[in-house]
């Protein structure tokens, strides 16, 4: 436990770093400063010499939080150790869960009309006329003060966030509810609240958080509502495309309630909680300048394609439709098949198996038909505080009993995923430093403990263990052995489990006759193969090595051709559509894929 604690009422404080993609943005600072809040403590967190109090919204997003950012929390006062206990781990389990929003690829397509392109916001293709967004508003009596009107406001985002808690997007609404009041504590009239909206958005333009300003605009209304000054949206009573700059997250329930049959939106981010909503909601959208439309205008949105088609030929109806339906009877295809065996046009049965990070998605992948799991990414366990065996063994003991078949790969940190409680020389090339199965020499204690729980984990199942990074034979035999010395020391049975290799360093392609004496499995994981075959960092932020090239293939064909034991691909190229049908011609039997692919990638597989 990093907890400094001091017996007497000094503060207590823990570093905090960011894991998250997406930095420490305003849903999970929102979880964050409600809890917070139930501590009568004080608690602020410290970054960059600024000191500011955690149970505020405003202030805790002000600190502007990265990916890669420790901040130190610090808590004093009654309960601050428990506060802090429950804060980090409500912190790693936001960050961990704090999915990044990636930008949808396109499916290339041609049509005759006029095409404007746009970003997928949410995949669908939809033909209707368009219809420009407009508000009416509404004046009605109101004796309500502003102070009421505040708390009336405060209270119904309150009742959405727990009506709605079971769905992953209830966040939104706690987020403006945080929001409101951190930016109404100190208002005192509207007009108050207008100047602070006004100016807390002109604070975020360029920031990473502009993508959040019709959250503003939303409370603001709400509030404005209660005072007598309602903005209305008006939608017709038929099918229409809605065309708009922006909306607001409250008006996404009320449009759900329409004959609306896609949005295209002009001003916004793939990362907004309109677009977060727009997508849970299923309903076609892209970001896309429709100046040139005209009111009532039918045209045609094909968001797979990331197009708005304008007069559109009957030709291109005709192929929009037969998109539509094709698109239809696959999703509904893949998920009323996504328990079955995933069987080719020839009649060979793929496996499809899961990579999972933790509890949660592991349960998601069983729900998504998977047939295993190819690769459990165990760094979930290991975040800013080292995980007791405790929390180790009761993890993997979760995972492990959802399914069978289960690989589990061991600790794969160090170099660009640093650990704060393991020290590594700074290094000058992390990517071709310590990290993987290269820090077991430095800290055997950390596998120790690991595999320990594991083996415990484990009982009688074969569970599969799985080393990253491995270069070299004599690494695999010595990790092995360390694994068959901790099982002595603990006097535990070991002899069911097995124990393998991820392929991720170009040198195995060479070694694997050796290879294939003293391991009892391979899974190839082409995110790192790629990056070391093209000597290009995977995160590189202007340099992108194409994991289509035919050297990935060749290096897979020479694993296949060369292996004796079982082979599986768990990188990203195994949910690659493109890549499918050019891995199962070169033999490959088992893919492991993202949790949320299992479906589709079993119905991709009866198409080949
Ligand atoms: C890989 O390198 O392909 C892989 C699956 O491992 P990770 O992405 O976790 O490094
Ligand atoms: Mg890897």
């Amino acid at each position: 436990m990093f907890l400094f604690k001091n017996l007497f009422l000094k503060p207590l404080s823990v570093p905090l770093t960011v894991t998250s993609n997406n930095g420490f943005h305003l849903r999970p600072v929102a979880q964050f400063a409600s809890l917070a809040k139930s501590f009568s403590c004080q608690i602020t967190a410290t970054f960059n010499n600024k000191n500011v109090n955690t149970k505020s919204v405003n202030t805790l997003l002000s600190l502007s939080l990265e990916k890669g950012d420790t901040f130190t929390l610090v808590a004093q006062g009654k309960q601050a150790d428990e506060a802090l206990e429950a804060l980090q781990q409500l912190f790693e389990t936001l960050m961990q869960d704090d999915k990044e929003i990636k930008q949808i690829e396109k499916t290339a397509y041609s049509y005759e009309g006029l095409v404007i392109e746009g970003e997928i916001i949410s995949k669908g293709i939809a033909m209707a006329p368009a219809y420009t967004y407009r508000t009416t508003e509404i004046q009605h009596q109101s004796e309500m003060d502003f102070g009421t009107a505040l708390s009336r406001s405060i209270g119904e985002l309150e009742t959405l966030y727990r009506n709605k808690e079971k769905d992953e997007n209830a966040a939104i609404y706690l987020a403006q509810k945080e929001l409101l009041i951190s930016l109404g504590t100190h208002c005192h009239t509207l007009r108050e609240l207008e100047v602070k909206v006004e100016e807390e958005t002109k604070n975020l333009r360029g920031t990473k958080l502009d993508a959040k300003k019709s959250d503003y605009q939303d409370i603001l209304q709400r509030v404005k509502k209660h005072l007598g000054l309602e903005v209305k949206v008006t939608f017709p009573d038929r099918p229409f495309i809605l065309l708009c700059n922006d909306l607001l997250p409250s008006e996404i329930d009320q449009l759900q309630q329409t004959q609306v049959k896609g949005v295209i939106l002009k001003e916004i981010s793939i990362n907004s909680h309109t677009a977060i909503l727009l997508r849970a909601a299923g309903i076609p959208s892209l970001v896309a300048d429709t100046q040139s439309l005209t009111e009532n205008e039918k045209i045609i949105l094909d968001t797979p394609a990331g197009v708005v088609v304008q007069d559109p030929s009957s030709d291109d109806f005709k192929r929009a439709r037969k998109r539509r339906y094709e698109d239809e009877q696959q999703k509904e295809r893949s998920n009323t098949k996504r328990f079955e065996p995933a069987i080719t046009q020839k009649g060979r049965h793929i496996k499809v198996f899961a990579n999972v990070t933790n509890i949660q998605t592991a349960e998601i992948a069983k729900e998504e038909g998977a047939e295993g799991i190819g690769l459990l990414r165990s760094e979930f366990l290991f975040t800013d505080i080292k995980p007791s065996f405790e929390k180790q063994y009761k993890a993997y003991q979760k995972i492990f009993e959802l399914f069978d078949d289960i690989t589990v790969r061991t600790l794969d940190v160090g170099g660009d995923k640093p650990l704060s409680y393991i020290q590594i020389p700074s290094e000058e090339n992390p990517f071709l430093g310590i990290r993987g199965v290269r820090l077991f020499k430095t800290h055997p204690e950390l596998l120790e403990e690991q595999l320990h729980a594991i083996f415990l984990a484990a009982g009688n199942k074969p569970i599969k263990i799985m080393f990253p990074m491995v270069s070299s034979v004599e690494e695999f035999n010595q990790t092995k052995s360390f694994a068959q010395n901790v099982a002595e020391k603990y006097q535990l049975d070991i002899s069911h489990l097995r124990f393998g290799i991820m392929i991720e360093v170009p040198s195995v392609l060479f070694l694997l006759e050796s290879f294939n004496d003293v391991v009892d499995f391979y899974s190839i994981g082409t995110n790192d193969l790629t990056q070391y075959l093209f000597a290009i960092e995977r995160t590189h932020s202007t340099l992108k090595a194409d994991e289509l090239s035919p050297a990935v293939f060749a290096a897979i064909e020479t694993i296949l051709n060369k292996a004796t034991k079982p082979v599986s691909i768990c990188g990203e190229l195994a949910g690659n559509k493109d890549a499918l049908p050019k891995l199962l011609d070169l033999g490959m039997e088992t893919l492991s894929v993202t949790h949320k692919c299992i479906a589709q990638t079993k119905e991709e597989i009866r198409d080949v």
